[in-house]
């Protein structure tokens, strides 16, 4: 590696490896991982995997991809004999945002665990130049700034590959780009995004994520999801949605043609997964294809509905997509004909008029057409698929009980073990080798080392040093000093009132006044958010005007800070969760039961040696089965009782405000005269009147048993060796949550590739 390294900066830059700069050295390292990825093989067999998704967060890809190549190593070597370090250079890349949070976190997950297991898989989709937006935190408040991400060197490789794609009054013509996916010791697969050679950067306007939403040929692949509070926005998505399925199915079919496949048998070569209802169109447009291939209507719907499966990600009705038919005429009125034959059919077939898929205000439900047309529906957790069999589809269920299915989501442990924690991947493979790697299964074997005081004590200081970094990290990045012997606390995800950022701001109310008190904890607490709100969601906004606020109070409060921090983390992303996740002593889970679908967060956490706080959802369920309950915390209402409490209107905000003096008091706090003189009236009186007079997802309801579990989780702490105890059964148990055994899973029920 050093020789051939020494060669190209030679080549390219006419420099010793000693002299070069590390943006040099990263471009170079690039290509080399560049060229080793295009030598492996593409894994293959009879039967293809098309994985479409709206979002694929991969993050930054050189030192994963030197893993799964075996080079890591050898890379980190030749470096050092120079006096570099492998991580100053990964520094110098940038990250593509191509995602919003979770779900495209997990489709990244997917792509690596699918390559892994040497399946036949692409993902497909778009790509978006400047991603989503860039957080900057001014004057205690988020702004967006685009973020370009996509250098003259880079991992993106334009292939020969391009397709019209039809609208209403114009025709578009894509270019794509690939990403090589290469699996962990295993062969190699796509990631294939689309874009247009008409897209115009200068048209957003410096700093700024603003642009002219009616120039589609402009603007049609500048950012994901652009805001869509009002039409334009709405209408740019659907002609991002319909680009990226028209290209996805153009490509699905040009491959088959190429091997010679029979399309009446589609289903025996190609398995297309939906992830969420972004990519719903390729349904109609698969069947609108096939129909200009010979096919009659029946004999495509035939054919698509064995070809497509369909993943559930959310219970939130508000994100569930309902595209009105006059947006559908105005973009792809060709699909029309084709929706309106799907939703006749189901209406032939079936009285239940909830099932329909154009309803009675002419708005097209996507799942519903998935549903329909899918053979496979999944949730990604099992709590998730229960509440989706028993309330969210239950009338669909009840219709199709054999395509209802369960496929926890998991995460990958490259990236999320071995390359986050090199430090506890190493130690852990001293104590039980090396086989955990590709059988996360394994790490079951640690189980035998729960008394062990030296292992324990091991793990305490590797997590020390991690939190060493991090500090390092927030001095050089955010130039704020922590405290490396604090506990932990941490809280990242994006921003969303399910999730309850707010009840963690409540606590940090709470703790703030009991140390001015004179109540001072017995360990120091170090509170850090991290979270990116959508440009258009205000209390969301809101709620990060506080948390920032908060910090400024207590950075300027000499009597509190030695004891208690809040830090806001700037930009939260794949990056950044990478930096902050192994430092972590709490892992904050506190979404109102049975909202979060499933989380994978917790399950990084889980993997890194903390320990959860968390509410009865998601896969918190399952992580609280696996590690049993001494070893996790959890509290507040349960799923049935929050769904009964909807059901039946019976949550009153205000009565629990009125009702507990302490609620009261730590409430009025966001409007108290300290934080009126940092923050903005309008946002802090706004947030306030909504946790009095809304308070849609329940905050006050669970805050009381919150507070009393995390003083719990907090005493809990000062015996360490118990702590590390606990920490160390976290780690064990984590295996079921590796995407390896998720992606297995999906196979075996839903894909059946060979
Ligand atoms: C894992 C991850 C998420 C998802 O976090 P949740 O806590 O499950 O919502 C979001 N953003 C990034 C950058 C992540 O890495």
């Amino acid at each position: 590696m050093e020789e051939r390294l020494q060669k190209l900066l030679m080549e390219r830059y006419g420099r010793d490896l000693d002299l070069c700069t590390k943006a040099e050295i990263f471009e170079a390292l690039m290509l080399i991982t560049k060229e080793e990825t295009a030598r492996l093989p593409q894994n293959k067999g009879n039967k293809k995997l098309y994985y479409i998704s709206a979002e694929f967060l991969i993050g930054k890809l050189l030192s994963n991809n030197l893993i799964n190549l075996g080079l890591y190593e050898e890379t980190e070597k030749a470096l050092a004999a120079h006096g570099r370090r492998l991580d100053e250079i990964e520094e110098m890349e940038m990250e593509p945002s191509l995602g919003n949070g979770g779900l495209g976190r997990l489709a990244a997950c997917f792509l690596d665990s699918i390559a892994t297991l040497g399946l036949p898989g692409d993902g497909i989709g778009l790509n978006y130049h400047f991603g989503l937006f860039r957080q900057m935190l001014v004057e205690n408040k988020q702004k967006e700034v685009k973020n370009p991400w996509i250098t003259k060197e880079s991992w993106l490789v334009r292939q020969p590959v391009s397709f019209k794609v039809p609208f209403k009054n114009f025709t578009m013509q894509s270019t794509l780009y690939d990403i090589d996916v290469p699996g962990y010791q295993s062969g190699c697969n796509r990631l294939h995004l689309f874009d247009v050679d008409t897209v115009d950067e200068s048209i957003v306007s410096r700093d700024s994520i603003n642009f002219d939403k009616k120039a589609i040929q402009k603007n049609l692949t500048l950012f994901l999801y652009p805001d869509d509070s009002d039409d334009d926005g709405r209408k740019l998505r659907i002609y991002q949605q319909y680009f990226m399925v028209s290209n996805g199915a153009q490509l699905i079919l040009k491959e088959c043609e190429e091997k010679g496949f029979d399309l009446h048998k589609l289903y025996d070569h190609v398995v297309i997964q939906i992830n969420d209802t972004h990519p719903s169109m390729v349904i109609p447009e698969m069947i609108r294809l096939l129909m200009e291939r010979g096919f009659s209507m029946d004999e495509a719907i035939a054919v698509v509905s064995k070809t497509c499966a369909y993943t559930n990600h959310t219970i939130l009705a508000e994100a569930l997509e309902k595209w009105p038919m006059d947006y559908l005429e105005q973009v792809v009125p060709h699909l029309l004909p084709i929706i309106k034959e799907l939703d006749q059919r189901v209406r032939t077939a079936c009285k239940d008029e909830t099932t329909y898929i154009i309803d009675e205000d002419k708005r097209v439900h996507m799942a519903h057409m998935d549903i329909h047309y899918g053979f496979s529906v999944n949730g990604v957790a099992a709590l998730h698929t229960d509440i989706l069999k028993e309330s969210e589809l239950k009338n669909f269920y009840e219709l199709y009980p054999e395509k209802f299915n369960n496929k926890t989501n998991g995460i990958t442990f490259r990236r999320w073990l071995l390359h986050c924690n090199r430090e506890l991947s190493a130690y852990i493979e001293k104590l039980i080798g090396s086989g955990f790697q590709k059988d996360a299964a394994k790490l079951e074997n640690l189980l035998k080392y729960q008394d062990d005081e030296k292992v324990l004590k091991k793990l305490a200081a590797i997590k020390h040093d991690k939190k060493l970094e991090l500090k390092k990290y927030l001095y050089e990045t955010q130039n704020l000093h922590i405290n490396e012997n604090a506990i932990f606390d941490i809280q990242v995800k994006r921003l969303h009132e399910y999730k309850r950022q707010q009840m963690n701001a409540l606590y940090a109310i709470y703790k703030y006044l009991e140390i001015k008190g004179g109540k001072k904890p017995a360990t120091p607490i170090t509170m850090i958010f991290g979270a990116k709100a959508a440009p258009a969601y205000i209390i969301a906004k809101d709620i990060i005007h506080l948390i920032c606020c908060l910090q400024e109070l207590v950075e300027n409060d000499p009597e509190v800070r030695p004891y208690f921090r809040v830090i806001m983390l700037e930009n939260y992303n794949v990056t950044k969760a990478a930096k902050v996740i192994p430092a972590a002593d709490i892992s904050e889970q506190i979404s109102l039961a049975s909202k979060e679908a499933s989380g994978t967060g917790n399950m990084k956490f889980m993997l890194n040696g903390a320990i959860t706080l968390g509410t009865e959802d998601g896969a918190n369920v399952e992580i609280r089965d696996l590690v049993g309950e001494d070893n996790i915390y959890i509290f507040g209402k349960r799923p049935n009782d929050v769904i009964e409490l909807y059901e039946e209107e019976g949550y009153c905000s205000r009565d629990i405000y009125e009702k507990d003096k302490m609620i009261h008091e730590l409430v009025d706090f966001i409007v108290s005269d300290e934080l009126l003189a940092l923050g903005d009236k309008e946002s802090l009186e706004r947030l306030h009147k909504e946790l009095i007079v809304k308070d849609w997802f329940m905050t006050l309801l669970d805050t009381k048993e919150y507070i009393e579990t995390k003083e719990k989780i907090y005493a809990d702490y000062e015996d360490q060796e118990a702590w590390q105890k606990k920490a160390l059964i976290n780690i064990a148990k984590a295996g079921f949550f590796s995407s390896d055994r998720t992606i297995a899973q999906y196979n075996e029920d839903i894909w059946h590739l060979r």
